[in-house]
């Protein structure tokens, strides 16, 4: 089975998020089933950065209105996987984010950008690189929601089966839609400017292509499945995935736990793991001595690593601080985004000084030291797809206490009394969407560390849970299997 794997961000090279650690570890996972995976992504610099070995594959035949670009073939030199390269200077030699310029503004020939990526991914499924043609196109997010568009469209104007497409949503919210004008650029035929196709109110939506067009949607937890079915979590697409919802299905997300290991985590200075837990002190002290907090080793510390955002919830978190610290908790924060979650969480450590820390930033190691250093992570997300930091959080012993949504559901078990005593609690479950719901969760957790022997045990249990991605990787191949039941593999 072949399989193209299409996508906008590469841990550890460019990431904005927890969809660039899935492209990082999947891929190989799918290898490790019996998959013959390649990816296919724009040529940023950083991505060209981390290739080697690229050789010109073919020019892009004529698609979408957009400077000429050629194919180039090239290795990974971190994993040795191959990558496809759109290489096309004036959309994609821009430093940094791929999104948004330095000032955090939309580049304003996204369309094109991923349109052209979308396009590259749909002519490598008919056989743009000769020597190897996809069963299966895999794409993520929206960036890549055109592929399948232009693969049903090749189908149709070329009377070709063409490769079979898996659209995977790892977040609904951010649908990459367009004003109506763009839809000339995009070298589509008219008739799928529709309701029924990728006409968005009126606009262009990529989210919308790739979920009308692809073969099979997934996404990245089951309940996430579920929720964006309903008007409050589909944000204006409940009434396209109910009417696929029969070819739509959750699957999990896995831990890369070659990254993400207490006991063999190289950014930790003293590792550590459930059998011995003096790193984690060290951890703590650390964290606590690198934030400025004050070297208090029975501090309850509550960490984040997070974007901030509205959706992660973290606007709930400055109200309940006043109390968190009277209790003698402490709470380090690390993230980048809104400037208003930014100014409130800035407030309050002005407001307890070496009790709570904001590290405004993108920072890779600093994210392993919350990660490892506090004792609970916060999580209060609105909404979840799956969420990654929880999952990281139970390997290190570092209780989630997380809103009960989406692949955060799904991932941690409230600490009540009937799961202490079963020995299946790993966390603590909110729901309720307030200042109010995120308070009694914390109470709960202080409630808990009153009891040593029962905060040990359900650390325990928690840094037992695996969330392999060999699971994720099994149930992508039985997906790929599924449509395209003849082709000829080992397992995959
Ligand atoms: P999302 O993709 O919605 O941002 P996830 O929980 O799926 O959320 O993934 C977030 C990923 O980004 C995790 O790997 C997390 O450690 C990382 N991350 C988020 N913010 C930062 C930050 N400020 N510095 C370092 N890593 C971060």
């Amino acid at each position: 089975m072949k399989v193209l794997y299409a996508c906008a961000e590469l841990f550890p090279l460019l990431k904005t998020g927890g969809l660039a650690d899935v492209s990082a570890a999947l891929p190989p996972a799918l290898l490790a089933e019996g998959c013959d995976v390649r990816l296919v992504m724009p040529a940023f610099p950083a991505i060209l950065d981390g290739t080697q070995r690229r050789k010109p594959v073919a020019a892009l035949p004529a698609g979408p209105v957009a400077p000429a670009a050629q194919v180039l073939r090239g290795q990974f030199k971190g994993n040795g996987l191959t990558v496809y390269l759109v290489d096309a200077p004036a959309l994609f030699e821009r430093p940094g984010n791929p999104y948004v310029d330095a000032s955090g503004r939309e580049w304003p020939d996204s369309a094109q950008r991923f349109g052209l990526l979308g396009w590259a991914a749909a002519s490598l499924g008919f056989g743009l690189d000769p020597a190897w043609t996809p069963d299966v196109v895999h794409c993520h997010d929206w960036h890549t929601g055109l592929a399948p568009a232009y693969v049903r469209a090749q189908a149709q104007a070329r009377r070709l089966a063409g490769p079979a497409s898996v659209f995977t949503v790892h977040n609904l919210a951010y649908q990459g839609v367009f004003d109506s004008a763009t839809y000339a650029l995009l070298g589509l035929p008219s008739a799928m400017f529709g309701i029924d196709g990728v006409e968005f109110h009126g606009q262009v939506s990529f989210m919308k292509a790739g979920l009308q067009f692809a073969d099979r949607i997934t996404t990245v937890s089951p309940t996430y499945a579920r929720e964006i079915l309903s008007p409050e979590q589909g944000w204006g697409l409940d009434g396209v995935l109910r009417a696929r919802a029969s070819v739509l299905s959750g699957i999990l997300n896995g831990v890369d736990y070659a990254v993400w290991s207490p006991q063999a985590d190289a950014l930790l200075a003293q590792p550590y793991d459930h059998d011995r837990m003096a790193g984690k002190a060290h951890a703590k002290a650390q964290l606590q001595q690198r934030l400025g907090l004050h070297a208090a080793p029975d501090a309850l510390v509550f960490g984040v690593v997070s974007r901030l955002t509205e959706q992660k919830g973290l606007h709930l978190v400055p109200p309940v601080l006043d109390e968190l610290v009277a209790r003698g908790g402490q709470l380090a924060v690390l993230g980048a985004g809104d400037a208003g979650i930014e100014q409130a969480l800035r407030g309050a450590a002005d407001r307890h000084p070496g009790r709570v820390a904001l590290h405004v930033g993108y920072d890779e190691p600093l994210a392993h030291m919350v990660v490892a250093g506090s004792d609970v992570i916060m999580v209060p997300s609105l909404f979840e797809p799956c969420g990654l930091t929880q999952l990281y959080g139970l390997r290190y012993g570092t209780l989630p206490l997380v809103r009960g949504v989406g692949g955060l559901a799904d991932t941690v078990t409230d600490s009540t009394l009937e799961n202490l005593h079963d020995g299946s609690a790993t966390g603590f479950v909110f729901n309720e969407f307030s200042a109010r719901g995120l308070q009694a969760a914390v109470r709960r957790a202080f409630a808990l560390r009153a009891r040593p022997a029962d905060w040990a045990a359900v650390q325990q249990s928690a840094m037992r849970q695996r969330f392999d991605w060999q699971v994720a990787a099994q149930a992508y191949g039985a997906l790929y299997r599924d449509l395209r039941p003849n082709t000829r593999t080992v397992h995959c």
